[in-house]
């Protein structure tokens, strides 16, 4: 495996390969990999002739009070993990690679699917997001690109940006990946203490109970908030709610009745960590499944 840190031997690199007829994988990823990274590549190496990932903590998508500063960073374990999976390219540019000082001339927003979930509570987030990822697919011209559904809100977001840009590549999403008792594997799983490490199945515990009540038809979706709100106070003492929320899925428009795909997502804090997760679930015509 190789690794690029330039943009301009990425651009050189991914010309070669689209004029010989090879397609792309790519996996873009903030590194600290782990199996759910792990999982995106599988799926690119296996339908793809060249797969590339990259490692890039984008300090545009972080809020001024968020953990740019802390963020687990690991190359070494990175790159053992990108060759185990058979990436053929690593690109691990600098910030100044990426961000030149006074370079910029405009800036992406988004104008929809962020007035919900994290887009509310991390005020700037899908813009920093968005940004990267356009850049970074002009830069590896992917013939695909593979996202986790454990950031679903980003998916959602990422497929209005390709579309929006006409970006030639196929958004590929990938399921999420979790430990034994479902916690979704998170880089962010280490700054958590071992009592809140127990104490996380809450995430994915309320899931199943919320996703329940949805398909169980006798709900409407802002009951089943309420109904996660208090499972989470009555099972968890250490975690503090940011935000439990249903909404439509891709659209994340609010809705007041079960009907169709929808997403029940929730970010929860621990001292240390920000946790989010989140499941889908295609509701009957008349509610319930
Ligand atoms: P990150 O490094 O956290 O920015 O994530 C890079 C990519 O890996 C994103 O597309 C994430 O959605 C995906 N990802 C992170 N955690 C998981 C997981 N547990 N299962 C599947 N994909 C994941």
């Amino acid at each position: 495996m190789k690794i690029v840190r330039t943009v301009k031997e990425m651009q050189d690199l991914a010309s070669r390969l689209i004029a010989s007829g090879q397609s792309i994988g790519f996996v873009p990823t903030m590194g600290y990999l782990h199996a759910g990274h792990a999982s995106l590549m599988t799926h690119a190496r296996a339908e793809n002739d060249v797969v590339v990932a990259s490692v890039f903590v984008n300090p545009l998508q972080f809020g001024p009070n968020e953990d740019l500063d802390r963020y687990p960073r690991d190359l070494a374990r990175d790159e053992a993990v990108c060759v185990d999976e058979g990436v053929d390219y690593l690109f691990y540019p600098s910030v100044e690679e990426m961000y030149p000082a006074g370079k910029r001339t405009t800036a992406l927003d988004v104008v929809s699917r962020t007035d919900a979930l994290c887009g509310t509570s991390r005020p700037g987030h899908f813009a920093g997001v968005v940004t990267v990822v356009l850049k970074l697919l002009n830069i590896v011209r992917p013939t695909r690109a593979y996202f986790g559904m454990k950031d679903a809100q980003q998916v959602a977001v990422l497929s209005g940006l390709v579309d929006d840009y006409n970006v030639p590549v196929e958004i590929v999403r990938v399921a999420t990946v979790r430990e034994d008792d479902g916690l979704a594997l998170s880089s962010r799983n280490v700054f958590l203490s071992d009592d809140e490490r127990s104490d996380a199945t809450i995430l994915s515990r309320t899931l199943r109970y919320g996703a329940d009540l949805l398909l169980g038809g006798k709900h409407t979706p802002s009951e089943v908030e309420a109904a996660c709100r208090t499972f989470i106070a009555e099972h968890s003492s250490l975690a503090r709610v940011d935000y439990v929320q249903v909404r439509t899925y891709p659209a994340l428009e609010e809705t007041n009745v079960c009907e169709g795909e929808l997403i029940l997502a929730l970010a929860l804090h621990y001292a240390h960590a920000r946790l989010i997760d989140n499941t889908i679930v295609v509701c009957g015509e008349n509610g319930g499944e």
